[in-house]
């Protein structure tokens, strides 16, 4: 299947199954803005336990914080965000459509970077096992002419944008003879920044004194908090505040589902360290955050890092980690170093000290600062487009005997148990199976059904990633025991209903995730 038709099956999946519905679908929907369906918010919540497990529960120089969405509006100043958080808006006059004109660039170079995989893969073909790509990629004249101009164009993009040379961005767009991708024409407008913050009003405030900013991230909450924090924990540096909350930023272009929404959830936590000591925390954190990515079963070919090349306002280092979506390598998280920018912005706008007095140097200064930062929607579309495959059903003979399953891992998965009665109409199998849901429902989120036979139920917990099924069928009556089926081998076993709960928690354990 081609990635463009897995991304669709993947949508399709998500609404048919309850994990995302389009906002205010009746309405035709509201365009970057989505719902998560019964199913979805589960795995959405054990994505950020999963996040608030490893920063806050298992760091003890790492607390907790949920700060409000709405700032006093000077902190935006401060931050830049009023005058930098800006995107390069382009039109294009014929199709009437918005564009972001570096994010047409950056699909124009990974246009010529297709052509370099083709040849790669038509190569590989051609030699068979004695291929080796790096030195085809080193070796290959067209490659390397291919890959020169990627890496001129990037380099070219990168000055522009750190210059916010928005002439230069236009003259970039009639270079490399950029189309439209709707009316395929070249006609464009002139480039200008547009700000990506929304803004409201007090109610009780008139014009710009009661302007106020749904936060375009969650990190300034943090930082004009970190004294109070600091001092109500008694932390020492380096210590760590996290937190997990609502982003809203009014995106240029609203594509790829929920990889690029204008209201998000991210999850940040800014790092509070000695200045001097940045490269050393920057690089435990890359390796940190690469690690937990790694450890909920996502493979090292679909992660990568990419540094920065144009470095936001705050940052003296920057680094994402991709995710190899159905759309390609994408941002999924940013590892930032943003030395005392915000915290020397905000202590200059306020004139309120923000320094840290530091008992070992017996000196005062403000910290620096390294912050990792996640979007747990991004985080969310990556786990299921991962999980999300279509396979022959184990054990069959038969290649048109195919199943879709979401494989999740366990201590992820929204439902961890269905409880299944074998007849729906046989009054003792349902009481004794509800019986096995109300003991289990203690203890993790289980569901029972009747709904259909057991052939239908099964195929149904696969899709939504349910690790474990439990029949109950007429031995259960004289014995107690049922037989449990796994997701991913379908192995089924008669164990007895007293242990059903040891087996399922030993799986589920979200400390699965950490040994
Ligand atoms: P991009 O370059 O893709 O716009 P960004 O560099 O602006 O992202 P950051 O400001 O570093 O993103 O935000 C941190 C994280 O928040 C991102 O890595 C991403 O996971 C998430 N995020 C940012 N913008 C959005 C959005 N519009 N929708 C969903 N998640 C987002």
């Amino acid at each position: 299947m081609s990635q463009q038709a897995d991304f669709k099956k993947l949508i399709a999946h998500c609404k048919e199954y309850g994990f995302i519905y389009q906002s205010s679908e009746v309405y035709d929907g509201l365009s970057a803005v989505y719902d998560y369906g019964p199913y979805g918010v589960e795995l959405k919540n054990n994505l950020k336990s999963y996040w608030w497990k490893s920063m806050v529960q298992m760091n003890d120089n790492i607390v907790g914080l949920d700060s409000a969405i709405f700032m006093h509006p000077k902190t935006w100043k401060a931050s830049g965000h009023v005058d930098a958080f800006n995107d390069p808006l382009v039109d294009n006059k014929d199709s009437k459509k918005r564009y972001r004109a570096d994010v047409l660039i950056e699909d124009y170079m990974a246009k010529i970077e297709a052509k370099i995989n083709k040849d790669v893969v038509k190569a590989k073909k051609r030699f068979g096992d004695a291929f080796d790509e790096k030195q085809f990629r080193e070796t290959n004249g067209r490659i390397i002419e291919r890959q020169k101009n990627i890496d001129a164009i990037a380099a070219r993009l990168a000055k522009a944008m750190t210059d916010g040379d928005m002439a230069d961005l236009k003259a970039q767009l009639e270079e490399y003879g950029i189309a439209c991708e709707v009316s395929g024409s070249k006609n464009w407008t002139e480039v200008r920044q547009f700000n990506l913050m929304f803004s409201t009003q007090l109610g009780n405030i008139a014009g710009e004194e009661g302007k106020l900013y749904l936060r375009p991230e969650t990190a300034q909450g943090i930082f004009v908090n970190y004294l109070n924090v600091q001092k109500s924990t008694r932390q020492k540096l380096p210590f760590g505040i996290a937190q997990i909350g609502k982003a809203f930023r009014n995106e240029i272009t609203a594509r790829q589902f929920i990889f690029r929404m204008r209201e998000f959830e991210q999850m940040e936590m800014q790092f509070f360290i000695r200045p001097g000591t940045q490269k050393e925390w920057y690089a435990h954190w890359k390796e940190s955050r690469m690690n937990w990515h790694k450890a909920i079963g996502h493979p090292e070919t679909k992660l990568r890092f990419h540094d920065h090349d144009n470095l936001a306002h705050y940052a003296d280092a920057a680094v994402d980690i991709q995710f190899d979506f159905p759309f390609g390598f994408k941002e999924l998280e940013g590892i930032h170093s943003r030395t005392d920018f915000d915290l020397g912005a905000h202590q200059e706008l306020s004139g309120k000290k923000l320094q840290y007095f530091d008992p070992e140097l017996n000196e005062n200064y403000v910290p620096y600062v390294v912050e990792t930062s996640i979007g747990a929607d991004r985080m969310f579309l990556a786990t299921m487009s991962h999980a999300l495959i279509e396979e022959q059903v184990p054990g069959s003979d038969d290649p048109n005997n195919k199943r879709d399953v979401l494989k999740l891992h366990p201590a992820l998965a929204p439902i961890k148990c269905a409880i299944l009665p074998l007849k729906k109409n046989d009054e003792r199998l349902v009481a004794k199976a509800k019986d096995v849901y109300k003991k289990l429902s203690l203890s993790f989120n289980v569901q029972y059904d009747d709904t259909g036979s057991i052939g239908k139920l099964y195929r149904r917990q696969d899709a939504i990633g349910t690790p474990f099924c439990v029949t109950v069928d007429f031995e259960a009556l004289d014995d107690d025991t049922v037989t449990i089926r796994e997701r991913d081998t379908l192995n089924q076993e008669r164990v007895s209903i007293d242990k059903l709960e040891g087996i399922i928690r030993d799986k589920v354990d979200m400390k699965q995730l950490f040994v």
